[in-house]
């Protein structure tokens, strides 16, 4: 039996490539899998009415929960600031279970209503609220306990043995739908940071960091860890760089730090609206290109303003963009690439490439319908630029889902 959807379809094969289906279908199966993609031609006149388009579902590799509330709120702020004055007060909210159930289900709706049923997320250090997190998301995803043992507010702080022991017995409990979480260098002890990586290894868990996000944060981690060669050599010593694991920026690495990363097999979350709104910096995205570094884009809220992809994918093209309003004239960055970026590259570096991140027989049919008129003879540059630059993020979605089942 199955069902079949109709429109305009776009499905990312890679960095440079799409397929396009002007008149497409999508085939799904009663399992919720895709059966077939592709075009009916001329055979659609009749039953079709068009002005729809087809996606995957969006991929957002890094997020937030508990900082949904304050997303956008900064008053000038760079980051070390901006943790101490925003996030510190809201992440310790979090002790409050009842906050924790409100806050993650407007968080995972407002994910849903912007088509992003894939993510890469970070909890706060309480273990309880990070179990209501995962048992309520409704999406697709990982998430971490994050790790603070070390130069954070009294009212989140643990101790490492403590942080530890939460870590492993979430481990035990979620397996690899718990990501290993040192927050970042400065906010954990060394010891704790080694026996993380121990711990994803041990339970074959993804492990989620930041890394290299803005100069006052490096220098103090060259305070804090005098005898790491660079911030990347940090989390290299500790054992935490390796194919599943993903940090977020690395804005500012340089040659040997980018080296590191592509030798370990790690991958990088670009946050783009994240580093605007803090004013960490650009990402350097022809090099990490070059390095041949996966990499796959992100909202980072809240110092991300907005959950929506959309919006990051706008953000990407406009900071690495041509200066022809992200239209293609780069070899690296066009409107193909940022959906591609916001999809099947997120789903790779999360461990999700077999399942979702666009249309192949047998992957689950997570996809969106976007109210979007498509007009013939439209390319999918110009297609995705309408989608990024002229539409209403809050209201384009019109129907998600997840493994063939309707969300919203
Ligand atoms: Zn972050």
């Amino acid at each position: 039996m199955g069902k079949r959807y109709r429109g305009a379809i776009l499905n990312p094969i890679n960095r440079n490539d799409i397929e396009f289906f002007q008149s497409g279908f999508l085939d799904v199966d009663d399992n919720g899998r895709i059966e077939a993609v592709g075009d009916l031609g001329d055979a659609a006149e009749g039953d079709f009415e068009g002005n729809l388009l087809i996606i995957p579902a969006f991929v957002d590799i890094h997020t937030h929960l508990p900082q949904f509330d304050v997303r956008g709120t900064f008053s000038g702020n760079e980051l070390l600031p901006w943790l101490k004055d925003y996030i510190w007060p809201e992440e310790a909210k979090c002790a409050d279970l009842g906050h924790v159930k409100d806050i993650a289900e407007r968080f995972y709706r407002d994910l849903i209503k912007h088509g992003t049923l894939t993510a890469g997320i970070y909890g706060t250090i309480h273990e309880s609220a990070v179990c209501e997190m995962i048992d309520l998301m409704p999406i697709r995803g990982r998430l971490g306990k994050v790790i603070m043992d070390a130069n954070s507010p009294e009212n989140l702080s643990e101790t490492t043995e403590e942080s530890l022991e939460i870590t492993e017995r979430l481990c035990k409990k979620y397996g690899d739908k718990h990501v290993v979480t040192p927050r970042f260098a400065p906010s954990c002890s060394f010891e704790s940071m080694k026996k993380a990586a121990e711990i994803a290894h041990k339970y074959d868990c993804f492990i989620q960091t930041h890394l290299s996000e803005n100069k006052d944060e490096i220098a103090w981690v060259k305070e804090l860890f005098p005898d790491a060669k660079n911030y990347t050599d940090v989390y290299y010593k500790a054992g935490l760089l390796g194919p599943k694991t993903i940090v977020g920026h690395a804005v500012h690495c340089d040659d040997d730090e980018l080296e590191t990363l592509k030798k370990t097999g790690t991958k990088i979350a670009h946050c783009p609206t994240s580093n605007e709104a803090l004013k960490s910096g650009t990402m350097p995205l022809d090099k990490i290109i070059k390095f041949g570094i996966p990499f796959a884009l992100a909202t980072d809220v809240g110092a991300g303003p907005k959950t929506s992809m959309l919006d990051v994918m706008r953000c990407f093209l406009n900071v690495h963009g041509s200066g022809h309003n992200g239209l293609r004239n780069s070899p690296n960055v066009s409107p193909v690439s940022a959906l591609y970026y916001a999809t099947l590259a997120g789903a790779e570096v999360l461990g999700y490439g077999d399942e979702t991140g666009n249309f192949k027989k047998g992957k689950s049919a997570d996809f969106l319908v976007l109210d979007i008129k498509v007009v013939s003879g439209e390319k999918p540059d110009e297609i995705i630029r309408k989608l990024t630059h002229e539409s209403d993020y809050d209201s384009i979605v019109k129907e998600a889902y997840l493994g063939g089942r309707k969300l919203n």
